[in-house]
């Protein structure tokens, strides 16, 4: 299933070029008092969300996809969690640019030696809301990523059973800020980290692991890799992270980037597009 949060928080069931209004799924959500519980709400009761939603899809109002504007299919992740240097040849294109390691050597270690890394929440947006550049004199680069959203909580997963915690899968923007900062403040400004556009749910995707991804700005391919040369797999990444932090329903987890990561200017239009997982458009804008 395609579950898409549009408009005014609307939830949709994509289907083909269409999406199905299925808002009143949220009604079997419980009333939420403070403190409210870890963890993202729809994605904590995804079973029961989507068996009300196929429920309603039948008679649900239709509405063209293209008409929409896609919004972060997770509202509320407790945590973005960000794989650096997770592809061999983006390794080797940090090291050999000044531009991308800044003389930082910590920018240019593999994943095994960086080890993972958090980006704010408030940075996190869907397609239909773009990017807006927030530091228009320094670089600032697109990243494309395959992401993840946890389903249940995880804590020390072992990796043959990792994938078992996935809800669904993602497309992830990592907009970076080059520079010599911290990752976690680089790549944290609003906008930063779009999200979209919608959850393909666990069940649609076999292997994450040999998913094509490909990357344009204003047309001209830029990224283009498959997630089978990821250095630290999907699986491996999750029981790495829940091995530091506790996982809940609704963190998302970006995978890493592969080679050809350039810079963006307001303006621009980025379309990536993932296999199996879908297509989206990100307009890029001035603060
Ligand atoms: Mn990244």
């Amino acid at each position: 299933m395609r579950l898409c949060r549009f408009n005014d928080d609307r939830l949709g069931v994509v289907d083909g070029a269409e999406v199905c209004d299925v808002t009143a799924a949220l009604d079997i959500l419980p009333p939420y008092r403070y403190p409210l519980p870890h963890g993202d709400m729809l994605i904590a009761h995804l079973p029961a969300i989507r068996m009300r939603a196929a429920e309603l899809v039948p008679a649900a109002p239709r509405l063209p996809l293209s008409a929409v504007r896609l919004l972060s299919p997770v509202a509320n992740p407790g945590k973005v969690i960000g794989a650096p240097v997770n592809y061999l040849k983006h390794l080797e294109e940090v090291r050999e640019q000044r531009a991308l390691n800044h003389g930082n050597a910590s920018h240019s270690a593999p994943i095994h030696t960086a080890g993972v890394f958090l980006k704010a929440t408030r940075s996190v947006v869907g397609p239909g809301e773009g990017v807006a550049v927030r530091y228009p004199d320094r670089r600032t680069d697109h990243e494309v990523e395959l992401g993840l959203v946890i389903g249940r909580r995880a804590s020390e997963v072992p990796v043959h059973d990792a994938l078992s915690y996935v809800a669904g899968y993602v497309i992830g923007l990592d907009i970076t800020i080059r520079g010599s900062e911290e990752r976690s403040l680089r790549k944290s400004v609003d906008s930063y980290t779009v999200i979209g556009p919608w959850l393909v749910t666990a069940d649609d995707i076999e292997e994450p692991g040999a998913l094509d991804m490909r990357l344009t700005v204003n047309g001209e391919v830029r990224q283009q890799a498959s997630t089978a040369l990821l250095i630290m797999n999907c699986a491996e990444l999750i029981a790495y992270a829940s091995s530091f932090y506790t996982l809940e329903p609704g963190d998302i987890l970006i995978t890493g980037t592969p080679e050809g990561v350039s810079p963006i200017v307001p303006g621009d239009r980025i379309e990536a597009r993932i296999s199996q997982v879908g297509e989206m458009t990100v307009a890029v804008r001035p603060w």
